[in-house]
């Protein structure tokens, strides 16, 4: 079989290794392979999501799947990717101490620690916190590593690929699959994300913190704060407000002044159901897609590609809540 992958962030980079491992005859085009979300975010791998003590969607089963998925890769392309994390959420008022002290752990599917002490890294809590074990994936050297793979075993193509020549075409655009008239009947929703570098005074931080933004540890006073959400601005430009926005919430729970280095800002391929979007179009079976990643894509993006390379090499149907056959004439 032969597969055409156009696009090269983390879905095009994940399928194209796990179908080329996998035997099949594969070719990538991606025509802005180093700009892309992907290489704008900070891989942050967090099993909670939003301010209330709620698990990712599937965290229980993509969280170690994701754990092995990228230590095999590791091992591959000879690079590190997945860093372990403790991650700390920080609450900001007396009802976040309360939602989280009520909430029942296992029914949550999240094991976390209450924080006691009164500040922790130089970090005060007023109303304490919890602590619970997350991960960053460094996307860049993914990317690359993957890239150099498939680019050593004649993988990378220079041109657009034509779509006939291939007996799959497998689209992994992001957020421009939204403007794409054959993909575009699933309800998109692209988000425009900012980030910060930045460096910090006073005692490093040794795990990231959580409370509505993240800051992430870079290396000692270094630090990556992130990320806004803009539905309106679908633009790939940092912005004034952006910055200021991040500086400002840093701020706040750091209680320190933070220095900014560096800003990033990309459009993340959000979907309306808030769950990837994997599978063949209705009407024409030669073409695929994976999409809709949002601001998930280091967790879903392996599973999201073993799911696709299972139904193309095995016929095993994809998971009917990602599956794009149901947004056909919705
Ligand atoms: C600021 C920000 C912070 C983020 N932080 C995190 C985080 O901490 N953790 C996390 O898990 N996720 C995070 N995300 C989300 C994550 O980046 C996305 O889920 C993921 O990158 C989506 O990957 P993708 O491959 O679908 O799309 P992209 O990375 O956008 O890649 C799509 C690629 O397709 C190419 N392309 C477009 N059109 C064509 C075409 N016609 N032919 C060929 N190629 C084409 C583009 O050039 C691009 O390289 C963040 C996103 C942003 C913007």
């Amino acid at each position: 079989m032969r597969v055409y992958i156009h696009g090269r962030g983390l879905a095009g980079s994940w399928l194209a290794y796990e179908l080329h491992r996998r035997g099949v005859e594969v070719l990538v085009f991606d025509p802005h392979p180093a700009e892309n979300a992907s290489r704008v975010a900070a891989g942050l791998i967090n099993p909670t999501t939003g301010s209330r003590p709620k698990s990712t969607w599937r965290s229980e089963v993509l969280l170690p799947f994701a754990r092995e998925a990228y230590g095999a890769i590791e091992r591959e392309i000879g690079a590190s990717v997945w860093t372990p994390r403790v991650i700390r959420r920080v609450f900001l008022t007396e009802k976040d101490a309360t939602l989280w002290s009520l909430a029942d752990q296992r029914g949550v599917g999240v094991q976390w620690t209450p924080l006691k002490e009164s500040a922790v890294d130089g970090v005060s809590l007023p109303y304490g916190g919890v602590e619970y074990a997350g991960a960053t994936v460094n996307t860049n050297a993914l990317i690359d590593g993957i890239g150099a793979l498939l680019e050593r075993d004649g993988c990378l193509a220079a041109d657009t690929l034509r779509a006939a020549d291939a007996d799959v075409n497998v689209w992994c655009h992001g957020w421009r699959a939204a403007s794409d008239a054959r993909w575009s009947w699933l309800p998109f929703q692209p988000v425009k994300g900012e980030i910060l570098d930045a460096v910090i005074d006073g005692p490093p931080l040794n795990a990231v913190y959580i409370r509505g933004i993240w800051i992430v540890p870079s290396s000692e006073q270094h630090i990556r704060i992130g990320s806004t959400h803009d539905w309106d601005d679908l633009t790939e430009q940092p912005t004034d407000h952006g910055r200021r926005t991040l500086v400002e919430k840093a701020r706040v729970i750091l209680g320190r002044e933070v220095h900014v280095t560096g800003q990033r800002a990309g459009i993340r391929p959000a979907a309306r159901s808030k769950r990837p979007y994997i599978g063949l179009h209705p009407e024409d079976p030669s073409q695929a897609i994976i999409n809709g990643l949002g601001a998930k894509g280091s967790l879903w993006a392996p599973w999201a590609a073993r799911q696709l390379a299972d139904l193309l090499l095995e016929g095993k149907p994809v998971d009917n809540e990602v599956d794009v056959q149901q947004w056909w004439n919705v």
